[in-house]
């Protein structure tokens, strides 16, 4: 087996593991890897050739294959060197992992740090145990999404789509303007999972038949798809019996949730968050191992690239600092804690001793939606340490609060800081 050594090894070349590369490369790391399965880096973005990329970090709406080149040709004039085609197959302790691709073989990276750049995957079908023969013609939304922008085919003409997350309503949009037939987008929940400019954008704008409280309970068809029979749901989303409906189609997307990529970070033996499914990270990214931090979607999953990308520039310049002084975060780290209506937050811990220095954004969920007259609330002992009034909260839309170097006095002592969604009475 080859050995290789660096000083930031970056798993994964989507827009995380791209900025992570180029800022750990301006943090003064030397030699900075970044590994990347595909063939070519990017991540998934090469095949989001939609606009409104890149708004906040380049002030310019960009495709996503126009986001990626910028970062990718950033990369490279920063001096990091991406390997493509390898496969990144276990983490051992080091931090060090063992790679495998037809230009390098196997060999074994020693890194002076690591930063977990994974992304994150599609749920499948298996997991929603819909009945039906198994025939073709089921995809999930992101593969169909790469059949039609990157290989150039269409997948069917006649689709049903299952779930309203972003990439399926982007998807009723695309093929809608390849000549295809959406018969209808069923979503179980009362209101659409993804962004409310993909809803109005993508679904609105494009006549696409939503129908909200509604599932698919079998696929029909022998060898390929033939029609998808649909029921609406009670509130605990049993199918009412008497609502079935039958819509002839050749092909099922399922748009139903993206899950963080961690089986590397579980190897390494990274603590998880239940509630997010990726790393517990501090302001640094940096995960419960030291010397290993993460970023972008591996993390939770975001709703905007910028997010992407400022989260990773964060992993890049504290992975940098680990391996160029093997330091940590400064002083003691208080606990973030979701309170009231919040799902999960992130960073879900903070130092101190960087609160001082720097504002530190904490990113959150809300559980169900919620309107007028919300505040989003950071806590400390029970008191309001911050707050800004809401028009509404989403749990498709990620709440951003800024904590501020002067909110540090406030919080010193503390065990935990709390971040909720308050509403006034009478509302
Ligand atoms: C199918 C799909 C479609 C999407 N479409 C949109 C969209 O249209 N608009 C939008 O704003 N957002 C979209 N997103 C969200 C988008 O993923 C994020 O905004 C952003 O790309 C996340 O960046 P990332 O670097 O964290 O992850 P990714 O872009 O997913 O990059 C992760 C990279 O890590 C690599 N990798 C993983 N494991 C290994 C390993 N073991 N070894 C080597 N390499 C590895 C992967 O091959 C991939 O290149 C989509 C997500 C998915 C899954």
């Amino acid at each position: 087996m080859r050995r290789r050594t660096c000083d930031a090894l970056i798993i994964g070349s989507g827009p995380a593991g791209l900025a992570a590369a180029v800022e750990a490369r301006r943090s003064g790391a030397e030699r900075v890897l970044v590994i990347e399965r595909n063939p070519e880096p990017g991540g998934i973005l090469p095949q989001c050739i939609h606009n409104g990329f890149g708004v906040r970090v380049f002030g310019a709406d960009l495709t996503g294959p126009e986001y990626a080149a910028r970062w990718i040709a950033e990369a490279e004039a920063a001096g990091a060197e991406i390997v493509t085609d390898t496969m990144v197959l276990a983490l051992e302790p080091g931090p060090a992992a063992v790679v495998v691709g037809p230009k390098g073989g196997l060999a074994r990276i020693t890194a002076g740090a690591l930063v977990l750049a994974m992304g994150c995957r599609e749920r499948p079908r298996g997991a929603l145990a819909i009945p039906g023969t198994r025939p073709a013609g089921v995809y999930t939304a992101g593969a169909a999404q790469r059949l039609v922008n990157v290989e150039g085919y269409m997948p069917g003409r006649r689709f049903a789509i299952l779930g309203s997350g972003d990439i399926g309503m982007i998807m009723a949009r695309r093929l809608t303007l390849e000549g295809g037939e959406v018969v209808g987008m069923f979503e179980i929940l009362p209101a659409v999972s993804g962004l409310r400019r993909n809803l109005v954008q993508c679904v609105r704008d494009f006549d696409i038949p939503l129908h909200l409280c509604t599932t698919v309970t079998e696929v029909v068809g022998a060898e390929r798809v033939e029609a998808v029979i649909t029921s609406q749901v009670d509130e605990r989303w049993r199918p009412i019996p008497g609502t079935e409906r039958t819509w002839p189609c050749d092909t099922l997307l399922l748009s139903v949730g993206l899950i963080p990529e961690n089986e590397l970070s579980r190897m390494a033996g990274v603590a998880l968050d239940e509630r997010t499914g990726g790393p517990l990270v501090d302001e640094g990214m940096a995960t419960s191992v030291p010397g290993v931090f993460a970023a972008g979607n591996v993390v939770h999953v975001y709703d905007l690239v910028d997010d992407v990308t400022a989260s990773a520039l964060r992993a890049g310049r504290f992975a940098a600092a680990y391996a160029r002084d093997g330091a940590g975060a400064p002083g003691d780290a208080v606990r973030v804690e979701a309170g009231a209506h919040v799902h999960h937050v992130v960073p879900q811990r903070v130092h101190l001793g960087r609160l001082a220095e720097e504002a530190i954004p904490l990113q959150f969920r809300v559980r169900t939606p919620l309107e007028r007259a919300v505040h989003a609330e950071v806590r400390v002992g029970g008191e309001t340490l911050l707050a800004r009034r809401q028009r509404y909260v989403r749990p498709s839309e990620m709440v951003t609060l800024s904590l501020q170097p002067e909110h540090a006095q406030a919080i010193a002592g503390a065990d935990a800081l709390e971040v909720c969604i308050t509403v006034e009475p009478d509302h």
